[in-house]
């Protein structure tokens, strides 16, 4: 995945977190020290793998909201939930989440975090070394469109994330980075999310949110606006190259327009789409409107997994039953799941491919499994559409090796899950369920 999109059997050279060289096997830049050397012989090494759209917060919650539709799921399950968060039970989410998706080969997320402890989660992303771009959840619109419990005003709202954008955007080196993250236009007031607009373009942050899901969801902004909701958030100023808009499921020929003319990222989530029973995201139609397309999970109870391999997968499949086989093929999806990724986190020019001078995000799959064997087939096929997070090997993050032979060097996988599950017991406890 470089600007050639091209193959190559060689060597990436790493120096203080940033590809110094790429090339042939055997030849290393220059005579200096000697580098230290991860043999990854037989193995295939890509940029690390990104998902624009995670809920860390709900890890935890994986199992407890299976075959509930959307107003459903949130309304019986995910936000009570949240509501009961503290500070240690959204750090025991992150863990597992962040620690599921390091040893599945995804090296950056762009992710929505819920409306309190977002502090919490973010210590823990900067000790387990992912590259993520997280924000604390706004929720400011009155009873019912939000329950009591999440509901804050909008000052409230704004400060705590302008404070939290102050002390992590930027941190760890440049690795954690802050987004603006209104839940979705129903949950929000209008000058809430005109608010978030500037704060974004002041403080060069990301805006994270979800968009046209449902069409319950359109009817309800439709009859509080009289917009279109795409129309909406953009005359609010959620739209643009900084702007990651999850879902775009009920789009329709003016909204992909609309989307395409502001570059405007829209995030596919194939597996939450399906899941949920919200329908089928246009993507190939948003593609050839050239709109900014990148690939996630979603929450973990709404998927249940947090794997890149399996969304880039889906993302494919799914839209062949619908306009033939030839849609969305392998190395587009590819394209989707980094350098697509890599704009949405506003990191076009930093990670998304192996190219000299970028961040060193790099993982090494092993696809001498049955499943992606023979070895003589399209590599891009294999990766697409036969490889899983299993196969992955090695992950580096910023020049930092953090998953080595399938094992997470950056923190005890046996004690987050530990942790998790207690502080999950204990949340169940509190809300009843
Ligand atoms: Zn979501």
């Amino acid at each position: 995945m470089d600007g050639a999109r091209r193959v190559l059997d060689g060597d990436v050279l790493v120096e203080n977190g940033r590809i110094k060289a790429v090339g042939p096997t055997g030849r290393r830049a220059d005579g200096r020290a000697k580098p230290a050397v991860i043999d990854c012989k037989g193995l295939v090494v890509l940029p690390g793998l990104i998902q624009a759209h995670i809920h860390l917060c709900q890890t935890l919650f994986r199992g407890l909201a299976d075959d509930l539709s959307l107003e459903q799921w949130l309304a019986q399950r995910i936000w009570p939930l949240e509501a009961a968060h503290t500070d240690a039970s959204v750090h025991a989410s992150a863990m597992l989440g962040a620690a599921e998706l390091l040893l599945g080969g995804t090296t950056a997320i762009l992710d929505m975090e819920t409306v309190r402890h977002t502090g919490a989660a973010f210590e823990a992303l900067e000790s387990i070394g992912i590259r993520a771009t997280a924000g604390k959840c706004l929720m400011d619109a009155p009873p019912p469109a939000n329950p009591p419990g999440l509901r804050e005003s909008t000052d409230a709202a704004l400060t705590e994330s302008a404070d939290l954008c102050e002390r992590w955007h930027g941190a760890a080196g440049g690795r954690l980075r802050y987004c603006f993250a209104p839940r979705f236009a129903p949950s929000c007031t209008g000058p809430l999310l005109r608010a978030v607009s500037d704060l974004a373009e002041h403080s060069g942050a990301t805006i994270h949110t979800h968009a046209a899901e449902t069409p319950l969801e359109l009817d309800t902004v439709k009859r509080e606006t009289g917009h279109d909701e795409i129309a909406y958030l953009d005359s609010v100023g959620i739209s643009g190259p900084r702007a990651a808009l999850a879902h775009c499921v009920w789009v329709d020929k003016d909204a992909i327009a609309r989307l395409a003319r502001q570059a405007t990222n829209v995030v596919h989530c194939p597996s939450s789409n399906l899941k949920l029973g919200s329908g089928i995201a246009p993507i190939p139609e948003m593609l050839a409107a050239g709109c900014h397309v990148a690939i996630g999970a979603d929450g973990a109870p709404c998927n249940n997994r947090l794997d890149a391999f399996e969304e880039m997968r889906l993302a494919a499949l799914i839209q062949k039953p619908r306009l033939g086989s030839d849609a969305l093929p392998a190395a587009q999806v590819l394209e989707l799941a980094t350098l697509g990724g890599a704009r949405a986190l506003g990191l076009g020019t930093e990670i998304g491919s192996i190219e000299v001078g970028k961040c060193a995000d790099l993982i090494a799959l092993d696809l001498a499994g049955p499943h992606a064997q023979p070895e003589d087939a399209d590599l891009i096929s294999r990766i697409v559409y036969s490889a899983r997070a299993a196969d992955v090997r090695h992950v580096i993050v910023d020049g930092k090796i953090v998953v080595r032979d399938g094992e997470l060097k950056t923190a005890d996988l046996a004690q987050i899950r530990k942790t998790a599950n207690a502080e999950i017991r204990r949340l169940r406890r509190s809300v009843g369920l």
